[in-house]
């Protein structure tokens, strides 16, 4: 299949990306700011680039409403790098030892719990498991230790496609919250959670650059084992710069922040996102032919996952949509079905496409 023209791209990561941006992108690709040269092959330490990283920070800052007493790195190795990092940074904060509890609703978080174990101990404070992670397991459920260093979840699970409506209240405990497939698509009190952690190639820009946000008090605490790399003191100290930062990435991830600007930051956005789900689940919730298995109150506005009733149709859904220039479709095979992302960067024209998709298609099964 070829096209001649831009498809809906409804990939989970890496994932679509304004059009805007990636025109801006390559109008500058071979001659950047008049210096002859692209953004790509000059020093991150040049006086040019460090223009660009200090701007996307202030961005960053300022879409998010991100206080002082918090610090912005710029890394690599992803989120499943942070799951690492995380427990070396703040693990050893534990009133007996190194320890922290984990709240699971699917595969990322699990996965998150599982890298844990090697650095201290992880507790498993509650789990949707049983209810084949389609929910939350309620508040009153969870079983919090009281010498636990933190509390880790995950505010969006790209792969169940099960979202957090809010942060949730654990008291005193620091939370560390993974918001890699839903950062900036709504807005986000930074006080609530010591650290804020995510990659970049769900809803900013392509992969390459991990975001985190951490209290300050909450660095320099790192276990003796800790790759400088990942230590978040040693970062900071260094601005992110402790090895040579992704430059490319963070030059776009600085166009998207512009972008988002534009269209009137996070509160604008998250209307928009809004009416794109409820635009696809009020579909679903109609159809007879497609079904949606999360909580009602724990669906993703950014990953919306369904079945076919009959999955003998799937193939043919696939073939079909992609033809039609609906792209990525298909569940993770984690979870089967099909899913839809619907981040950030994807129109709500797209979200109608789909829809008139599904209807028609629907109609002919
Ligand atoms: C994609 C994703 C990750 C992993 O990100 P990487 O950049 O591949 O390390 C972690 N958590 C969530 C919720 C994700 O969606």
């Amino acid at each position: 299949m070829t096209f001649d023209r831009r498809i809906y791209n409804f990939a989970a990561g890496p994932a679509t990306l304004p059009e805007e941006v990636l025109q801006q992108a390559a109008d500058e690709m071979l001659n950047w700011q008049g210096l002859g040269t692209s953004v790509m092959e000059i020093s991150h330490r040049s006086k040019e680039f460090m223009a660009v990283y200090e701007e996307v920070l202030q961005d960053l800052r300022t879409l998010m409403n991100i206080p002082d007493t918090y610090e912005i790195l710029l890394l690599q190795g992803g989120g499943i790098g942070q799951n690492a990092a995380i427990p070396m940074n703040l693990m050893s904060l534990g009133k007996n030892g190194p320890k922290a509890d984990f709240i699971v609703t699917g595969v990322w978080s699990e996965k998150s719990f599982k890298e844990a174990e090697k650095y201290g101990i992880a507790h498993l404070a509650a789990s949707s498991a049983a209810e084949k992670f389609n929910t939350v397991p309620a508040r009153a459920t969870w079983q919090l230790s009281d010498d636990a260093a933190y509390v880790h979840y995950c505010a969006n699970e790209t792969i169940g496609g099960v979202e957090f409506p809010d942060v949730p209240d654990i008291s005193d405990t620091i939370l560390v919250a993974d918001i890699s497939s839903n950062i900036l698509s709504k807005e986000m009190d930074v006080t609530k959670c010591g650290v804020w952690f995510g990659g970049a190639q769900k809803n900013i820009g392509p992969s390459g650059v991990t975001i985190v946000i951490v209290r300050r008090d909450l660095m320099g605490h790192s276990m003796k084992i800790t790759p400088s790399i990942w230590d978040w003191a040693k970062e900071s100290a260094n601005q992110s710069m402790f090895n040579t930062p992704p430059t490319f990435s963070i030059y776009m991830a600085g166009l998207g922040f512009k972008w988002l600007l534009r269209q009137g930051g996070v509160k604008a956005i998250e209307k928009r996102n809004q009416a794109k789900a409820d635009l696809l689940y009020s579909f679903l919730d109609e159809s007879s032919l497609y079904e949606n298995r999360v909580a009602k109150e724990y669906r993703s506005r950014m990953n919306v996952t369904f079945f076919l009733q009959d999955e003998n149709l799937n193939a043919e859904f696939l073939t079909q949509s992609n033809a039609a220039g609906l792209a990525a479709l298909r569940g993770h095979k984690a979870a089967g079905g099909m899913r839809a992302s619907i981040y950030n960067a994807m129109p709500l024209e797209g979200v109608q496409a789909l829809v008139e998709f599904m209807r028609d298609f629907e109609r002919r099964a």
